[in-house]
């Protein structure tokens, strides 16, 4: 088995304790990898690195363009190295390598490339006062970051942290989740091949409570937590937060409302509500999990929707053949199992699906169950989506909107007056409309209620690693001292 370690320093190291821990792949049910079992002694030295490297490398220092020109090298290796990161990322969590390579690879590159242009190009703001003064903004970066992901997509939301935090000028600490720890080594292999400073960008391998991940979120030299995942999880990472009153940013979960109104192009709503539920075997946080459909269509559209899902390809992820994979653990496999085997008891109805082989679940689709049972409001994290028919515009946004969660929502219609009506009053952070999973990197991305706090993306992601900072000049000696004593310096507002 290969070793993949810490990466500390520009360096790639074992823990000090000497732990290991292995990743095991999910259709082989074999381990395949070993890493470096990180503890607090760990996350200490990696902060450590970090911190130097902050405070007195060049990166901060740096400009934009230099920054960026290392960044972009990166994703050109990243591009160049496709292949073995989604074999990576497939095998540590069972992913089909179609999705790996077709998607979150190249979402990764185009990541590193988006915030290291949007760095350089960004303006800010300035206020000319009527005292004779100039306000502009500065956009300091904030120092070192830890960014904590979760195991469904590695690489990819391991980017979304890692790329705008750097383009920024931080230095980072990245643990990525215990289930996928190689392709995080890999990157911050590629980072310094890309010529990244060393302590700039650190991996530190391990498990999250009472371990590596909960002594990055309490270590006093970090500036920034950025996490995504349980909004369990998310919840003990705001309190270990607050102990230094560092910025949290959360992206946690989510159980998507997808709405198909009997106006829809029926085609195209069955097309992308099988993706919207289906894809990474359903292991995503924006799923379409609850899906409420139209009674004028309802039948129609149940028979295609449920002969599509029953269509989709289940087996080895490697195959290119291959739809749906097994999940990523066997305890994961145990949670969505669980909800498999309780269906008839929450008064649902299996209309297709069920358990596969080793760990996998089938694409399963659930009818007759009431809106308030379990697996209609709990986040399942599979491929498991429960079919419910509604009458009214009026009725699909209230069932829509009751739910803790708020990531994100769907709606296919033609009506466009129903389109905007609609997406205005659904309550999450994201509404696609006719479409599913199509992100513009500048717009923002995050939810409300129990989804999170804060947003990513473009400016969203550069007030999050950033200072800002107002710089007030004196332009015009003789307009401040025109002004009485008292308001001297002062706006007229
Ligand atoms: P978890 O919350 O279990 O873990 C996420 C990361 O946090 C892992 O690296 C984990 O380490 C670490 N961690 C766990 N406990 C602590 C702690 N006390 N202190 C510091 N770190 C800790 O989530 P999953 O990995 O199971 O991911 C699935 C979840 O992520 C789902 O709820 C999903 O909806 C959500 N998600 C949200 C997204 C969004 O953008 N809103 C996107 C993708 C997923 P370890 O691996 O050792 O447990």
């Amino acid at each position: 088995m290969d070793f993949y370690g810490h990466v500390i320093d520009g360096e790639e190291a074992a823990s000090l304790s000497g732990a290991t821990f292995s990743s095991t792949d999910p259709h082989t049910r074999r381990p395949w990898a070993e890493a470096a079992l990180g503890d607090g002694a760990d996350a200490d030295r990696a902060v450590s690195a970090a911190r130097r490297a902050f405070d007195h490398g060049h990166w901060p220092r740096m400009g934009t363009a230099e920054r960026g020109r290392i960044l972009h090298r990166l994703a050109d290796l990243i591009e160049e190295h496709a292949e073995d990161i989604a074999l990576a990322d497939t095998q540590d969590m069972g992913k089909p390598i179609t999705q790996s390579q077709g998607n979150d690879v190249p979402r990764t590159a185009a990541n590193f490339r988006f915030f290291a242009d949007h760095a350089r190009l960004s303006t800010s703001e300035s206020y000319p006062m009527d005292t004779g003064h100039h306000a502009y903004t500065r956009f300091d970066p904030a120092g070192v970051v830890a960014a904590i992901a979760p195991w469904n997509f590695p690489m990819m939301l391991e980017s979304w942290k890692v790329a705008p935090a750097l383009a920024w000028g931080n230095t980072v600490v990245l643990k990525p989740a215990e289930d996928t720890p190689v392709s995080a080594t890999l990157m911050a292999r590629l980072a310094l091949e890309a010529g990244m400073p060393p302590g700039v960008f650190n991996v530190l391998h391990g498990y999250g409570p009472d371990s590596a991940g909960q002594a990055l979120t309490e270590h006093p030299a970090v500036d920034r937590i950025t996490f995504t995942g349980e909004s369990g999880t998310g919840r003990v990472i705001a309190t270990a937060g607050a102990r230094h009153l560092t910025p949290v940013s959360l992206e946690l979960g989510g159980k998507g409302a997808n709405i198909v109104f009997a106006d829809a192009d029926l085609a195209g709503a069955v097309e992308w509500s099988i993706r919207a539920v289906f894809t990474n075997s359903g292991q995503v946080c924006l799923a379409g999990s609850r899906l409420y459909v139209q009674r004028e269509v309802y039948d129609e559209f149940l028979t295609r929707f449920a002969a599509a899902a029953d269509a989709l390809v289940v087996g080895d992820p490697r195959d290119p053949a291959v739809q749906i994979g097994p999940l990523a653990s066997a305890e994961h496999h145990a949670k969505v199992a669980g909800y498999v085997d309780t269906i008839a008891e929450q008064g649902g109805t299996l209309r297709t699906g069920g358990l596969g082989d080793g760990w996998t679940i089938r694409p399963t689709v659930i009818t007759g169950m009431d809106h308030t049972a379990r697996h209609a409001r709990e986040e399942i994290f599979g491929p498991v989506v429960v079919v419910i028919p509604f009458a009214t515009e009026a009725e699909a946004i209230e069932l829509a909107n009751d739910t803790p969660y708020g990531l994100n929502a769907m709606l296919f219609t033609e009506n466009l007056h129903r389109a905007h009506r609609v997406a205005a009053v659904l309550r999450a952070g994201t509404v696609w409309v006719n479409c599913f999973f199509v992100r513009d990197l500048r717009a923002p991305f995050g939810g409300v209620g129990d989804s999170g706090i804060g947003r990513e993306g473009g400016t969203f992601s550069r007030e999050f690693f950033t200072e800002p900072k107002a710089v007030v000049m004196q332009i015009d000696p003789a307009a401040d001292r025109d002004r009485p004593r008292s308001s001297r310096g002062r706006s007229a507002r």
